[in-house]
């Protein structure tokens, strides 16, 4: 098992278990942080008759008083309606401020879960209970939680930091190959921001044999980050590396293409664009672009730079005319650049010469 804190400047300070076997202990683990209370566990159609009585037996067996609510597995669970089905239970279930919540299941069980505890009663405790790589590399760490509005993804939202994150491994042995490479594409990201042995793993070795060392490098490195600038005001904003072009991508494909493989998508984009300014070499901008592939991730772009700039431009992370724009200058060590939003168009259509 792999054990991580993770303070905040705040002084807010969890840990994150990662390892095989963990769920059957979620609940002992948590007892050490928290007097047993009443808890529920918050779980989704395709995670619930998976693993459900496996967390909720490890609650009860450490004296957790066990209620369950389960939404319907997909993106369209994190919405405004879902959201106060989640706190209308909380309440049917006599929760008090001195309960918790916990999410197990993916990003969108995490995120929808995560906002209800912030909110209910203005805030409840909640443990993380990941299921997907892309949740134990990347959702589950920082706080971060949200339900999306008609206008757009995340739009309504807080900083909640969860009491722990537990993340048992074996259960990513039952995700689809595709939610599999959506998770590897955040943990690329990492290893391209900060972690060339990470990297590696993904450039040269076999990751489905690795995933407590990437989910442990990841966490590391999003710790470090998220302690840093817990609320994204400086350096948290070089997680969005490929993330401007991601959500453009996302938006123009209708949702058809999955976050993880548009930050791929995305990350190949400022790649190209960094080769072609002399900010990275043609080398190791090659080995980014490989090993993007080598995941079974997608790199070419079926939109056109100018549509992708304008979406951009209208996202909520564009503040007034300028934008960050993170670009890798080795693997390893990105930068990132503050440009008008009016000069994306340019950078993404480098981004886009020479695709394959
Ligand atoms: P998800 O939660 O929808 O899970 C993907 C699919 O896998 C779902 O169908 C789910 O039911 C299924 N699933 C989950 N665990 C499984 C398992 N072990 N076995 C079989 N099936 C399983 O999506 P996701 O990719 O985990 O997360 C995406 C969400 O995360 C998005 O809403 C995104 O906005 C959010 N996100 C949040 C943050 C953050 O910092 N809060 C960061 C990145 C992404």
């Amino acid at each position: 098992m792999h054990k991580h804190i993770l303070t905040t400047p705040d002084g807010v300070s969890y840990p994150i278990l990662t390892g095989s076997g963990l769920l059957k202990t979620a609940g002992a683990e948590t007892a050490k942080l928290k007097k047993p209370c009443r808890v529920m566990i918050v779980s989704d159609t395709n995670v619930a008759p998976l693993y459900l009585e496996q967390a909720a037996e490890s609650f009860s067996e450490a004296g957790f008083q066990v209620f369950s609510h389960i939404v319907n597995a997909g993106e369209e669970s994190k919405s405004v309606a879902v959201f106060g089905e989640l706190l209308e239970a909380f309440c049917e279930a006599h929760m008090t401020r001195a309960d918790l919540a916990a999410a197990l299941g993916g990003g969108v069980v995490g995120d929808l879960t995560g906002f209800a505890a912030g909110c209910y009663l203005r805030g409840i405790p909640f443990v993380q209970l990941p299921t997907t790589l892309l949740a134990a590399v990347d959702a589950s760490v920082g706080g971060k939680t949200a339900v999306n509005l008609e206008h757009g993804k995340n739009l309504a939202g807080l900083f909640h930091q969860p009491l722990a994150v537990i993340c048992d491994t074996d259960t990513l042995q039952t995700l689809s190959p595709h939610e599999i490479q959506d998770g590897s594409a955040e943990a690329i990201k990492h290893g391209i921001l900060d972690d060339p042995a990470l990297f590696a793993i993904y450039e040269t070795g076999n990751p489905s044999e690795h995933y407590e060392e990437i989910i442990a490098r990841s966490v590391i490195y999003k710790s470090k980050i998220v302690t840093e600038d817990p609320t994204e005001k400086g350096v948290r904003k070089l997680l969005n590396l490929g993330h401007t072009a991601a959500h453009a991508i996302e938006r123009l494909s209708n949702f058809e293409i999955s976050h993880g493989h548009a930050v791929a998508i995305g990350t190949a984009i400022v790649t190209r664009a960094a080769v072609k300014r002399g900010i990275l070499s043609a080398g190791n901008g090659a080995r980014i672009l490989r090993t993007l592939t080598r995941s079974g991730l997608p790199t070419v772009c079926p939109f056109a730079a100018e549509p992708m700039a304008e979406i951009a431009a209208l996202d909520k992370k564009a503040a007034a005319s300028e934008i960050t724009v993170i670009l890798p200058e080795t693997v390893g060590k990105c930068r990132m650049e503050r440009m008008p939003v009016n000069a994306l168009g340019a950078l993404f259509a480098d981004g886009l010469e020479g695709q394959a």
